[in-house]
Order: structure tokens, then C-alpha cells, then sequence
């Protein structure tokens, strides 16, 4: 029997009946005959409830009690699935991260998993039942638990199915498929049927968050094909692209196509004028401030820090404060924008189409960096939704659909 790994996200739990709901859909999966790993998050806004409650005892919260506190969520929700699997006559099991060998490093409220034991799954499969994981959690090898980070249940659903050897991992959500857009900010965003990694991989870090980026990164390490589909919508078909997205291994597209346009509100820009570069990158890794697009010409250093993940701001705040004084200058009234696909920087046509795009849109270019697969703005955060849709009128509108399209797949 072949075994399919299925994660549900928090909206797709959020309530009794949709518990009920999923429940119902994991017995058709398994009534297909297949052994059923079911990974869940916390319903609905549960892991948002849990960091306020934190930040009401403690405006830095600890990173080892975050975790302790933040792993509860998804306890929740596996308990209550398994219940209602069993009142729909299947047999299963819960498992938090620990009890299914998720084994991850030391680094708190955003581990990363280094090892997969799944023995206790495998052996429960064996006996025939269906299995509950809760997502976004395991145990480091110092016996003490941790979170994945933001939208992390992703990574475990990806780390399960690699370990287990799963056909396919099924990332099911309130959007079924991966868009050219956020369909929430661009109405006319449509569902994109396939998509290689390294995209995929590229969409979610700019903020995409159908996808977690650390879970498309695993998938494409071990040659995972994930399928992202809505809760509401079939089981997989002979065709899974045809209801959903499909992302493996595919030949490229036409060079220079723009897939999709993705966008991260809550950044913030670090600036620092002084020499102290060393001191100052030692300073973001001591507070486990992780910074992306790194950027040093003379004197001055950027790099731009996703808030996800950072739950001590007022704590580095004040270290970047009492070291570095006016030197160091933390932005927080800019967004990041970016439009993403392989080889776009080729030449820098599309770079100036982008430009005066946003331009003719009346919308200022506070920075700009480039890398092979994408290009990023940061731009006003009120002016952020718009920028979105001038990219994507300009980059994905009706005249741009053609060219769209690559081979089928290749390699496992
Ligand atoms: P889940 O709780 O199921 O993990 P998330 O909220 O993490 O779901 O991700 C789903 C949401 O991601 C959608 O509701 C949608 O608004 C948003 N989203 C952002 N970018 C995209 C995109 N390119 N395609 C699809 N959805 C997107
Ligand atoms: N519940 C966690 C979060 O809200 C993990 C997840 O949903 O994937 O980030
Ligand atoms: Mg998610």
C-alpha cells in the first residue's frame, strides 16, 4: 500500500466541523487504500492567541517557554482529528512531534529538523491505523521541544512524507493551489498548475505563504512532489495540475518568465553607517535575528529582517541602541515586493519594465536587489497591495499569459 502524507492548515481546522470535515476526507484517503499520515496545525488563529497571551507576561518572551507554549496549538488540534476519526469508524493515533522522531537543532522558535525517526509511525501504519501528527514542532537532540517557525507544519509534513517514503505530500489549505498573486490583494490571480522548486522556493521566501519556504526546500532535497490543493476539493486525480498545483522537478520555462508576485509586509530595514560591521552582525546572532538580502557598498550596510520569526524586538531594539547608538538605524515603515522567475535578470529588461511600472503607478522605490530568480522593492507599506497588482497587471496580465508554460515532468 502506498502511504500519502496529507498536512491541514489552521483554517482548515479551525472549527468542530471543519475537524469533522477533514476527518471525512482522511477516510476517503484511506477507503482509496492508502496508509494515511495526517499532519495538522493549531486551528485557526490559536498560534497568533498564544504569542499575545505571551507578550502580555513578557514583552520578550523566552524562546525555550515560547516553544513549550506555541507546541500546544497543534496538540490541540491532533487530539480532537484523531477523536473524530474514530467517531467516523477509523482507527488512528495522535503523535506530537517528539512521540513521531521529528528531530531538530537546539535553536528555539525557529528550529530546523536535522533528523527524521519515524519508527512509532511506521509501526502504527503497520497496525493499520491512521496517524495524527502535530505539525510545526519537535525535539532537539538535548530532549528539549521546539518550534519550526512560522507556518512550520509545512516542513513536517515534508520531512514526514521524505522519511516515509510517501508517493506524494498533499498541502491542503482555504486556496487551492499556489497563485500568481495573493488572491486576497489581486482578485484576478490565477492558480498556477505547475511549478518547479527553485520557484517555488523563491515565491515563498518573498512571502508567499501557501508554501513554507523551509518545506519547499526539503521537498526539492529529497525529491518530494508536493501537491497544494484545497480542503474542499477532490482527492488528487490522475491529474493533480488540473485542481491544484503540482511543484517537483520540472524542465525550465521560456527564459526571463515572470511566474508570480509575492510581497512581505512586515520587515524591517536595518541601516548602519559605522566600521563595527563584525560587532554588529555577532550582536543580530547573539539575539538570533536571522537577516536576508545583505547589502555593503563603502560604509553602509543594509539588510532587511523579517519579523515572522522575531519575537524579542524590543530586546534588540534596545541592543542595537545602547551599542551602536544613531549608527545603527532600524526602518519600520517598508514592505518588500517581488516578482519571481528563473533567469529574469538575464538582461535588464524586466528589471526596467518593473521600474516603470511602479513608476507610472505613482509608486516610490525605496531599494531594489536583485538575484537570479527574482527582484525585490522595498517599497511604503501602505503602498505595498498596490505595488502587487501594478507588478501583476504588468508582469501577469491577460497580454503575458503565453509563454507560461514548461515541458512535463522530469526525474523522480
Ligand atoms: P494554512 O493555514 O492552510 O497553512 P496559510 O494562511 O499559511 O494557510 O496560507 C494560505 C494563504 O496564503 C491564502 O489564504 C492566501 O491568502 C495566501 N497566499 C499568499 N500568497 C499566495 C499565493 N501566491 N497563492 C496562494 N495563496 C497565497
Ligand atoms: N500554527 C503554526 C503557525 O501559525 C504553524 C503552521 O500553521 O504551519 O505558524
Ligand atoms: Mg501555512
Amino acid at each position: 500500500m502506498s502511504i500519502v502524507v496529507q498536512k491541514y492548515g489552521g483554517s482548515s481546522v479551525a472549527d468542530v466541523s471543519r475537524i469533522r470535515a477533514v476527518a471525512a476526507r482522511v477516510m476517503r484517503t484511506r477507503r482509496e487504500g492508502h496508509d494515511v499520515v495526517v499532519i495538522v496545525s493549531a486551528m485557526g488563529d490559536t498560534t497568533d492567541e498564544l504569542l499575545a497571551l505571551a507578550k502580555q507576561v513578557s514583552p520578550n518572551p523566552d524562546r525555550r517557554e515560547l516553544d513549550m507554549l506555541l507546541t500546544t496549538g497543534e496538540r490541540i488540534s491532533m487530539a480532537l482529528l484523531s477523536m473524530a476519526i474514530r467517531e467516523l469508524g477509523g482507527e488512528s493515533i495522535s503523535f506530537t512531534g517528539s512521540q513521531s522522531g521529528i528531530i531538530t537543532n537546539d535553536r528555539h522558535v525557529d528550529a530546523r529538523i536535522v533528523e527524521v525517526r519515524p519508527f512509532r509511525v511506521q509501526d502504527e501504519l503497520a497496525r493499520g491505523r491512521i496517524v495524527v501528527i502535530a505539525g510545526y514542532q519537535g525535539v532537539s537532540y538535548r530532549r528539549e521541544v521546539t518550534t519550526l517557525g512560522r507556518g512550520g507544519s509545512d516542513t513536517t509534513a515534508v520531512a514526514m512524507a521524505a522519511a516515509l517514503g510517501a508517493a506524494y505530500c498533499e498541502i491542503c489549505s482555504d486556496v487551492d493551489g499556489v497563485y500568481t498573486a495573493d488572491p486576497r490583494v489581486v482578485p484576478d490571480a490565477r492558480r498556477i498548475g505547475t511549478l518547479a522548486y527553485e520557484e517555488t522556493q523563491e515565491l515563498a521566501e518573498s512571502g508567499a505563504k501557501v508554501l513554507n519556504a523551509q518545506a519547499v526546500e526539503f521537498a526539492k532535497d529529497k525529491g518530494i512532489a508536493i501537491y497544494a490543493r484545497a480542503t474542499s476539493s477532490p482527492l488528487p486525480g490522475d491529474d493533480p495540475s488540473a485542481d491544484g498545483t503540482v511543484v517537483r522537478k520540472y524542465p525550465p520555462r521560456m527564459p526571463g518568465t515572470v511566474v508570480g508576485v509575492a510581497s512581505e509586509r512586515e520587515t524591517l530595514l536595518l541601516e548602519y553607517g559605522g566600521r563595527e560591521r563584525e560587532r554588529l552582525l555577532e550582536t543580530l546572532d547573539t539575539h538570533r535575528v536571522a537577516g536576508k538580502q545583505l547589502h555593503q557598498a563603502g560604509e553602509q550596510l543594509t539588510l532587511v529582517v523579517s519579523r515572522e520569526n522575531l519575537h524579542e524586538e524590543p530586546r534588540v531594539r534596545q541592543a542595537l541602541a545602547s551599542q551602536f547608538g544613531d549608527a545603527a538605524r532600524l526602518r519600520d515603515d517598508l514592505g518588500a515586493v517581488s516578482i519571481v522567475g528563473a533567469g529574469i535578470n538575464a538582461s535588464f529588461s524586466t528589471l526596467r519594465r518593473g521600474v516603470a511600472a511602479l513608476a507610472s503607478a505613482g509608486i516610490p522605490q525605496d531599494a531594489v536587489a536583485t538575484s537570479s530568480f527574482r527582484i525585490t522593492w522595498m517599497i511604503a507599506r501602505p503602498k505595498l497591495d498596490d505595488a502587487v497588482r501594478a507588478l501583476h497587471r504588468t508582469f501577469l496580465g491577460v497580454a503575458d499569459r503565453a509563454g507560461n508554460a514548461h515541458g512535463g515532468p522530469v526525474g523522480p
